[in-house]
């Protein structure tokens, strides 16, 4: 029984050596056959040459170098692709996730489950923005999807290779693993634990690539925006409408019609609005669609063991 633990790293020099020493230490100690893959995901500082100097000195050391920073998500996939065990574990390299929970998660595992994720009971070093998002973020999710995601929960998760083979055959290109692995369905069960703050260096997740995987997680998992379109249509329709009659029975019965621009003004831009928020909308389902037909690799390897 091999376990395969999957690290993506992007910009981690700080980090690395520590996390490599935990992570070494609780897999050691489980007793059972193990492999480290890390992923540079294009990182900037001196993250690979520590990655190969670990992988010069273990056998169980793999790497794999991405030609440039492909995102968080599909350096995992990355790993996921290579990752030859029965078991595989996501982690982050920043030491957000206690290694020592792996082996918490692996004596759940054996009791039958096939899937074990961890849950933030609380979230440390964190801005009260990005908490406060990420929260919002997870409830909407999962008031638009019909599969059940996870509420508080990131990609440290714990699973059966039968997992790892259905997620391996999922085809898009847009990727969101939570969401993956619970469409995947299966056991699953949980642990809790508190999330650190990063043990150095800053978090490689900006705001520009949150809101990229909000809208991931949302397009992939739910069409409810593009229905919301719908309904958002005929709501101002059926004020239209009644607009209409109220105009008509000024004109023709009450006689006192005052041509109103201030009206006018405000339902051309509260249409144009409606209008724009729907073919937005319908955009971001588009550009995903495009991304898919367009069968590009996921990512380009420059280099690996
Ligand atoms: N990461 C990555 N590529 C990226 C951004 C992040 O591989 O473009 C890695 C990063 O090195 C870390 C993990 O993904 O191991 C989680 O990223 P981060 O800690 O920056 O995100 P946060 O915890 O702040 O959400
Ligand atoms: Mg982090």
């Amino acid at each position: 029984m091999l376990l395969s633990l999957i690290v993506p790293v992007y910009n981690e020099e700080k980090n690395l050596s520590l996390f490599f020493e935990r992570s070494h230490k609780v897999l050691e100690s489980l007793l059972i056959p193990f492999e480290i893959i890390f992923i540079n995901d294009g990182s900037k500082d001196e993250s690979l040459a520590l990655i190969k100097s670990f992988s010069k000195n273990y056998d169980s050391i793999r790497f794999i170098d991405l030609s440039r920073n492909f995102g968080h998500q599909i350096a995992v996939s990355a790993g996921l692709d290579y990752a030859k065990g029965d078991i595989v574990c996501i982690i982050d390299a920043d030491l957000q996730d206690p290694p020592e929970l792996i082996r918490v998660m692996l004596d759940k595992l054996k009791k039958g489950y096939e899937v074990v994720y961890a849950k933030r009971k609380t979230r440390q070093g964190e801005s009260v923005f990005k908490t406060w998002t990420a929260k919002m973020f997870y409830r909407i999710l999962s008031r638009l999807t019909t599969i059940e995601i996870p509420l508080d929960s990131g990609d440290f998760r714990l699973f059966d290779k039968k997992v790892l083979d259905v997620i391996r055959q999922m085809p898009e290109k847009n990727k969101f693993l939570r969401g993956q692995i619970a469409w995947a369905g299966f056991e699953q069960t949980y642990v809790e634990y508190d999330r650190d703050a990063r043990h150095a260096g800053e978090t490689g997740y900006n705001f520009r690539k949150m809101l990229r995987l909000a809208l991931d997680g949302i397009t992939s998992f739910s069409n409810a925006p593009l229905k919301l379109v719908t309904y958002f249509g005929v709501i101002v329709s059926v004020f239209a409408f009644i607009a209409t009659l109220f105009v008509l029975y000024s004109i023709y019965v009450i006689k006192s019609f005052v041509p109103g621009w201030g009206s006018l003004l405000i339902s051309i831009l509260f249409i144009g609005g409606v209008q724009m928020i729907a073919i937005g909308i319908i955009g971001e389902y588009l550009s995903r669609m495009n991304q898919n037909l367009l069968n590009r690799p996921l990512y380009v390897v420059r280099e690996k063991n």
